[in-house]
């Protein structure tokens, strides 16, 4: 068997082309990034974000603060961008450097401002099934699902990793839609024995290539989160030779990298529905 390969930039490019739609529509959408310090890895995501904010027709800023920034002067700049009305939408690029406390940062973002939907009241509205800004990463995956009809009702589906930017978020939306979901973690006993039951099976874990070949449901659907940096290029956390069990496989690159992006410039359309009082936010 050979899974056929969900691939991420046609259905991001579709995305991408009904934001530039709302964005021209809307007439201004302010989005502000910012980078904290000069991480490598942080650098490159800031750039290809802006470039699709930027293509989307959405008023993109840069901020980008030293290394040596207090979280005093971040909680300032981040309460100034709240205040201001030009800006719809912030990201707070993370990690942050050491000095500074992230939960304390992105409590401090206007919930309706928090693009990257990670302010405490999101996640809650998450939790309670309530349409609000959600992580960009897992409603990629859950868009991907939907464009293959993946039927997710009575579906076993398994998540490995329980980050709140990825695992969580991505139980929740796939709980939302009727999966029986187990999260799986750094303590999970026998793992394989979780996966292999998976109908649809999700890697969020940072580690090149764990899901091997016979951790597989044959003909499941297999979703790859991971983005490993290695000798040999980027990697995911799925073995490719997966392929030859699954029935649906996302390929890294090219499979949920470009989802992620293409989400969150739909969440800064949603912030500025927000803001312009279009959309209530949830109270
Ligand atoms: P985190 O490091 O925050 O979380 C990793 C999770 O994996 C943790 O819950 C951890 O468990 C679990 N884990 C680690 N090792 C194992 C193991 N051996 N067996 C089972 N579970 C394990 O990472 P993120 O959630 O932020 O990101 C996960 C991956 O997704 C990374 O590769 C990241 O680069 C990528 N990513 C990709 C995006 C995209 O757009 N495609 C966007 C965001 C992230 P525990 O909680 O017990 O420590």
């Amino acid at each position: 068997m050979s899974a056929t390969l969900i691939k991420g930039k046609p259905i991001a490019d579709r995305i991408r082309a009904q934001v530039a739609e709302d964005v021209a529509a809307i007439g201004h959408i302010g989005l502000v990034t910012v980078l904290v310090g000069d991480d490598p890895a942080s650098d490159v995501y800031i750039r290809l974000k802006h470039k699709a904010a930027v293509a989307a027709g959405i008023d993109a800023t840069d901020l980008r603060l030293p290394e040596e920034t207090s979280e005093a002067e971040l909680l300032a700049k981040v309460e100034e961008l709240d205040a201001d009305p030009l800006v719809d939408a912030i990201l707070v690029q993370l990690p942050l450097p050491k000095q500074i406390d992230e939960a304390k940062i992105l409590r401090a973002l206007a919930p309706a401002k928090d693009v990257d939907g990670f302010h405490p009241v999101n996640a809650g509205q998450l939790y309670l099934g309530e349409p609000t800004l959600v992580p960009a990463t897992p409603r990629g995956v859950m868009a991907m699902l939907a464009e293959h009809d993946v039927e997710l009702t009575g579906a076993r589906a398994v998540v490995i990793g329980r980050s709140a930017i990825v695992g969580k978020p991505m139980a929740h939306l796939l709980l939302q839609q009727n999966a029986t979901v187990t999260i799986c973690h750094s303590r999970t006993k026998d793992l394989a024995r979780h996966t292999l039951e998976a109908d649809v099976l999700i890697a969020a874990v940072g580690v090149p290539g764990m899901v091997t070949p016979d951790m597989v449901k044959p003909g499941g659907v297999v979703i790859d989160v991971g983005i490993n940096r290695t000798d040999d290029g980027i990697v995911g956390d799925v073995d490719p030779e997966a392929a030859e069990v699954a029935g649906f496989l996302t390929p890294v690159p090219g499979g949920v990298g470009p989802m992620t992006i293409a989400c969150l410039l739909e969440n800064a359309v949603r912030c500025s529905r927000y803001r312009r009082g279009e959309l209530a936010y949830p109270s």
